[in-house]
C-alpha cells in the first residue's frame, strides 16, 4: 500500500493559496501551475502522433482510490513504449498528491501523462526525443451525470471497430480515440447518450473511456479481447469475489448484450454506471438491476477502506 509520509506540497511561493485553483493544478517542467498556465509544445509527438501514455486515478472524499494499481499500469505502459520519466514511485505519488492538495478539491480527477516529447534537433527518430511528464488534478468528472446514474444510460452499439490490439496494445492506456469518437457521433445520431464499439471479430469491445459488463441469470461477463484492462473493471472482479457473484472475461456478442438482464459500464470517471437502454430498447424491464446496485454500493463503500485507498495530505 502506498504511503504519503513525505507528501506535503512544496510549491512556488506565487502559488501557495489553494483557493485560487478551482480549475485545477498541473505539474510540468518541475513546477506546479494553475491549469490555465499549463502548455505543451505544438511539436510534442504526444500531440502530433498520439505518442503518449497516461493513467487516470480519482480522489473521493480526500482519498485516492486504488492508486497503486494505476501507478503500476502507468509505469508498465512507459516501459513498453520505451519512454522514461525522471521520477520514482514515491516522487510520483507526492506529485499527484500535491496537485490535488493545491487544487483544494476533495474529489478530483487526476491524470499522469508521459508524452514522447520532441527532439531539440527536429530529429524524426523517436529515440532522440526528450520525453515529457505532466500530471494534473481537476474537479471530479463522470461519464454519466446524476440523472443518468439514477435512471441508467442510453447506449447505442456502433459498427465502428476498435483499433486492433495487434496495432496498438490496449493494455497501454492511450489516446488513440478516433474510433471511440466516431462511435460517439454514431450514438448521438441515433438518439443515444454514449456508444459501445466492436472488436475485430464483431464482438462488443468497449466505449469512450469505459469497459462494459452484462449480467445474465445471475452471472457477470465482460469482454476480454481488445480492451483496456480497466482498474474499475478489475475492481468489479474483486467486488464479485467478496459478494460471491460468478464473473468471467470472454467474448460478448451484440445480441448477448441486447438480451442481458442487466448492463453496466465502468470507468475511473464515474465508477460503476448502469445502462438501461441499448439501441433504443430497454434492458430487461428498463430499470437499474439489483446486481448493479449492490456492486455500485460496495464500490463506493470501499473508497474509505485503507486497503483500497490512500489519504491525500492537504496543507
Ligand atoms: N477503456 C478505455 C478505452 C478507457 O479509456 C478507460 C478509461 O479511461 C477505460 C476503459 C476504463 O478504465 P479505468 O477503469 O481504469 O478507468
Amino acid at each position: 500500500m502506498t504511503t504519503l509520509s513525505s507528501a506535503l506540497p512544496t510549491i512556488n511561493k506565487r502559488h501557495t493559496d489553494c483557493r485560487r485553483y478551482p480549475d485545477g493544478v498541473t505539474f510540468m517542467d518541475g513546477q506546479y501551475l494553475p491549469m490555465s498556465e499549463a502548455k505543451i509544445s505544438v511539436l510534442d509527438w504526444g500531440l502530433l502522433h498520439s505518442d503518449a501514455t497516461y493513467d487516470t486515478v480519482h480522489v473521493w472524499n480526500g482519498r485516492f482510490f486504488r492508486l497503486d494499481l494505476h501507478i503500476d499500469r502507468f509505469f508498465a505502459g512507459i516501459e513498453r513504449l520505451r519512454m522514461k520519466v525522471p521520477y520514482d514511485r514515491e516522487k510520483l505519488v507526492s506529485i499527484l498528491s500535491n496537485c490535488v492538495a493545491l487544487s483544494g478539491h476533495k474529489s478530483a480527477y487526476v491524470e499522469m501523462i508521459c508524452t514522447r516529447g520532441s527532439s531539440p534537433t527536429f530529429s524524426r527518430d523517436p529515440r532522440q526525443a526528450e520525453n515529457q511528464f505532466i500530471a494534473f488534478a481537476i474537479p471530479f468528472g463522470s461519464v454519466a451525470n446524476k440523472q443518468q446514474l439514477q435512471r441508467g444510460l442510453r447506449v447505442a452499439i456502433s459498427d465502428t471497430v476498435r483499433i486492433p490490439p495487434t496495432s496498438v496494445d490496449p493494455a497501454i492506456k492511450n489516446y488513440h480515440w478516433l474510433d471511440l469518437v466516431k462511435g460517439l457521433f454514431d450514438a448521438y445520431d441515433r438518439g443515444a447518450e454514449t456508444a459501445l464499439i466492436l472488436d475485430t471479430n464483431g464482438n462488443v469491445a468497449e466505449g469512450p473511456g469505459f469497459n462494459v459488463f452484462v449480467v445474465k441469470s445471475g452471472a457477470l461477463k465482460t469482454p476480454e479481447f481488445g480492451v483496456l484492462p480497466g482498474i474499475t473493471r478489475r475492481t468489479v472482479f474483486d467486488l464479485c469475489a467478496q459478494l460471491g457473484f460468478s464473473i468471467a472475461a470472454a467474448d460478448l456478442s451484440p445480441s448477448e448484450l441486447r438480451a442481458a438482464d442487466e448492463v453496466f459500464i465502468t470507468s475511473t470517471a464515474g465508477g460503476i454506471m448502469p445502462v438501461t437502454s441499448v439501441d433504443g430498447a430497454p434492458v430487461a424491464s428498463g430499470q437499474v438491476g439489483s446486481v448493479t446496485r449492490r456492486l455500485m454500493d460496495l464500490y463506493w463503500h470501499k473508497h474509505d477502506d485503507p486497503a483500497w485507498s490512500t489519504t491525500v495530505l492537504y496543507p
